[in-house]
């Protein structure tokens, strides 16, 4: 009786969409949404102050944004978006 060989099929490797973060920190008013709510710990609120004296977030590990948008979405004060890179080849 013959027995046939396992064939390894090499799996695909799964892309994650990946984005820029830009921060409008004029525009911010300092509620922390952003950084309460990216589900990837992109955002921190940094040490820095705008000009109308509101405490500003920064980013702090963009390699990290999947681009999904919920920063955007939820900043009161559109101060936050962001812009999904190419994927890397
Ligand atoms: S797009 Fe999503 S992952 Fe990227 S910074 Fe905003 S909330 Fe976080
Ligand atoms: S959600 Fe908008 S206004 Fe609030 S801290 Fe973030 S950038 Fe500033």
């Amino acid at each position: 009786m013959s027995v046939e060989p396992t064939v390894h099929t090499p799996s695909r490797a799964v892309r994650r969409p990946r984005g820029r973060v830009f921060l409008l920190t004029e525009r911010c008013k300092g509620c922390r949404f952003c950084v309460e709510f990216c589900p990837r710990h992109v955002l921190a609120m940094s040490d820095r102050f705008n000009s109308k004296g509101y405490h500003v977030p920064a980013v702090i590990a963009e390699e990290l944004c999947t681009d999904c948008k919920m920063c955007e979405l939820l900043c009161p004060e559109f101060a936050i978006y962001v812009v999904r890179l190419e994927e890397e080849r």
